[in-house]
């Protein structure tokens, strides 16, 4: 059936002016169709994500199924909290008067998903433009058509879809809706579409979110806990749809006196997790499709890194399969130093100094994620102020995603904007000022004919100078 764009954003719209959608009633009774979503179906869901990615059930239940549903019983259960009116403190310019800050809705809003998460990705923007009040239509990633497809027809079902559609397809679907004027566009995919949403948006001047990608880094010292830190490295790298995860680690630093021994844990534990035969393994995920794995296997073949492959390098192409690969002293022209690897090769690079690596990744575009292990408290503190990515974890890799109290977002050429918990929620709203007044306190000195008198008395009320007030009423 040909999509009808003019017709349902007319339905869309007519829906969100009835004021349906703002009530908390409704956003309650769709969160929570979500949740039932998640519950009746996490078995048909984790199927797709086998089907699309060969997502190991173990990861889709952790990595989606129960993230999804964690951000919907959070926004349950603080939804009536984050929509309350926000008072604020008033001043003596305004005297007697109150303010508030009031939660309003957008509108109708866009949401345009990614396929490594295909699941998540999808319903956890959805949660916070429902949350807020919103009518939304969520664009799934053709990528991965069957959860696409599970999400299309699960919604169909269990939301109200006079407010809440999915327009499955690729980029003629995808163009035809940007051609609409939404109040908010939430796109979450590499930065050359993300500049064909904003350039989109910028006609009817739509607020955008760009929830972009960039090579995130992994800084590792000298002295710490090498095994940890291994299976840290590898539960963020390999653990998390086989490196194909926006704060997945894209490449290490560690100092040229550390490297071998974090090559040879990194091997030992990636043992232990995949065995000998990795492109066996039940718990990696495929790469998505064939272009990818042939962008990937270009980056391998590269003849800047031959030669420096320390561990794994095996493919099967019938199966779309690349074992978790390490390859040390990357030069810094070489093609898998240039792009961001979203798959499972993992380079090292060597410095000197560790505090050296600071440089090193801030001679690069900002990334989504910065990752550092040590115990130097000096060097963490160094790290916190001196590199810019969108978040960092010290000791551990992607978990922030995990923390509802902490926005994730990128900064530059890894996005704009942030969501997950609260932050979902402001993402999706307009924060409108209130400000209220009685009709007591009117203060002749606003008003004309303007005086000098009136002038003494209004700049020592703006700034706040009592005693020049009391000067300026008296007379002196
Ligand atoms: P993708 O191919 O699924 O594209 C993302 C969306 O953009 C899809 O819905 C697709 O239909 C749409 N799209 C593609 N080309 C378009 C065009 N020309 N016009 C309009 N829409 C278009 O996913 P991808 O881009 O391969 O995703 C991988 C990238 O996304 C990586 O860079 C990764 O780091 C980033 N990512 C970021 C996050 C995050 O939360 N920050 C999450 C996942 C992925």
């Amino acid at each position: 059936m040909a999509l009808d764009v003019d017709g349902m954003m007319k339905e869309l719209r007519g829906t969100y002016v009835s004021g349906k959608t703002k009530s908390y009633e409704w956003r309650v009774s769709q969160l929570r169709a979500l949740l039932k979503i998640a519950d009746h179906h996490e078995k048909e869901i984790a199927e797709a994500l086998r089907c699309d990615l060969s997502k190991p059930d173990h990861e889709s239940f952790v990595y989606e199924i129960a993230s999804m549903k964690s951000s919907c019983q959070l926004a349950l259960k603080q939804l009536k909290r984050w929509m309350k009116p926000e008072k604020v403190k008033t001043s003596l310019t305004t005297f007697p008067s109150s303010g508030e800050i009031v939660s309003e809705p957008l509108g109708v809003t866009l949401v345009i998903s990614a396929w490594n998460f295909p699941f998540l990705l999808s319903l956890d923007p959805v949660i916070g433009a429902i949350a807020a009040g919103n009518a939304v239509v969520l664009k799934p990633s053709e990528i991965a058509p069957v959860t696409s497809a599970v999400l299309s027809k699960l919604l169909g079902e269990y939301m109200d879809t006079s407010a809440v559609k999915v327009v499955e397809g690729a980029v003629p679907e995808t163009t035809a809706l940007l051609e609409q004027k939404w109040d908010k566009i939430f796109y979450t995919g590499n930065g050359k579409a993300g500049r064909i949403v904003l350039t989109a948006a910028a006609k009817h001047l739509t607020p955008v979110v760009l929830e972009l990608g960039g090579k995130s880094p992994v800084v590792v010292d000298k002295n710490i806990n090498l095994k940890v830190a291994a299976r840290r490295i590898i539960g963020g790298k390999w653990g998390c749809n086989n490196g194909q995860a926006c704060v997945s680690p894209d490449y290490l630093i560690t100092t040229k006196d550390n490297a071998s021994q974090l090559v040879d844990a990194l091997k030992s534990e990636l043992e232990a997790f995949y065995g000998k035969d990795p492109l066996r393994s039940e718990d990696l995920s495929r790469i998505v499709n064939s272009n990818h794995f042939t962008r990937l296997t270009n980056l391998l073949d590269d003849e800047k890194v031959s030669g420096k492959i320390v561990h794994g390098g095996q493919r099967d192409k019938t199966n779309l399969k690349i074992a978790p690969t390490v390859m040390l002293e990357v030069p810094g022209d070489s093609l898998v130093m240039n792009e961001e690897i979203f798959g499972p090769l993992l380079p090292i690079l060597t410095v000197y100094k560790v505090e050296d690596s600071i440089d090193l990744i801030n001679a690069r575009e900002k990334p989504l994620a910065a990752y550092l292990f040590t115990n130097d408290k000096r060097l963490k503190e160094q790290f916190i102020t001196n590199v810019s990515a969108g978040g960092l974890v010290i000791n551990d890799t992607i978990l922030h995603l995990a923390e509802h109290s902490l926005p994730f977002g990128g900064v530059g050429e890894s996005g704009m904007g942030a969501y997950h918990g609260k932050f979902s929620f402001d993402a999706f709203s307009h924060k409108k000022a209130v400000l209220q007044r009685s009709f007591a306190g009117d203060v002749p000195a606003r008003y004309p004919p303007y005086t000098p008198e009136k002038l003494k008395f209004l700049k020592a009320l703006l700034n706040g100078d009592i005693v020049g007030l009391i000067r300026a009423l008296i007379g002196w």
